[in-house]
């Protein structure tokens, strides 16, 4: 297993790839819309561990013991991001959560994200080309979301031997000491739901970020380590 100092460096240069990436679209997202700000976000532990120790630094770690991070009594498993594409691949249904919990998130205060350096990438991928307050739906450019799902895929496939769940579910079960109870155990990139004619705008991101190198490696190095 990667060393998590270095599985932390590898998240940062994921994340500024994807905004340097992401950068070239013009999105109606601004500071105050808060509609994808919802409790369905998920998240792997690695993210969980920087949402963890930004908390304590800020001396906010009390949080956490809070009702809005009360573990589930009746969570029933879901697939992850990477089982996910696996189950599409070898063409079989995935399991879906029958419904998304759109609470808001316990970390949305006054219309601002209150962790905002260290939000999930689930959060940092959310974007709209039109404002989707009124419909609650979001229009994402072609490619867009192919690409965002592959980095997905990436963070998971490097918090190899972590967990993956709601960011809510997870931060409960981190800070309760039982996050194998409410986390899935992180899976392998098994390949990617990329369609043919989204590789134009895909690509250069993934063999952007694979060329990038951290801590002497590689990034594509550091994924290929990362497998178990
Ligand atoms: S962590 Fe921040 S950006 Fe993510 S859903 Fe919560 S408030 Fe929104």
């Amino acid at each position: 297993m990667i060393p998590r100092p270095i599985q932390h460096l590898l998240l940062a240069t994921l994340h500024d790839a994807f905004a340097e990436w992401a950068a070239s679209f013009t999105f109606a997202c601004r500071r105050g819309c808060a509609t994808c700000c919802t409790r369905s976000v998920t998240m792997t532990s690695l993210e969980g561990d920087g949402i963890m120790a930004f908390l304590s630094q800020e001396n906010r770690s009390a949080e956490l013991n809070g009702a809005a991070f009360f573990p589930a009594v009746n969570r029933t498993a879901q697939c992850t991001t990477n089982t996910f594409v696996d189950a599409h691949l070898r063409g079989e249904p995935p399991d879906e959560p029958e419904s998304w919990d759109l609470r808001p998130c316990p970390f949305l205060k006054e219309e601002s994200c209150s962790i905002y350096p260290v939000r999930p990438f689930g959060c940092r991928l959310f974007a709209s080309l039109d404002p989707c307050a009124a419909s609650g739906v979001a229009e994402m450019p072609p490619g867009y979301l192919a690409g965002a799902t592959a980095l997905l895929q990436y963070i998971e496939h490097l918090d190899n031997g972590g967990r993956w769940s709601t960011m809510v579910e997870l931060l409960a079960g981190m800070n309760t000491g039982q996050v194998d109870a409410y986390g899935e155990p992180t899976a392998a990139i098994p390949g990617f739901l990329i369609a043919p004619e989204e590789h134009r705008l895909v690509e250069p991101l993934l063999q952007g970020l694979c060329a990038r190198t951290v801590n002497g490696q590689t990034f594509a190095q550091w994924l290929q380590a990362s497998r178990p």
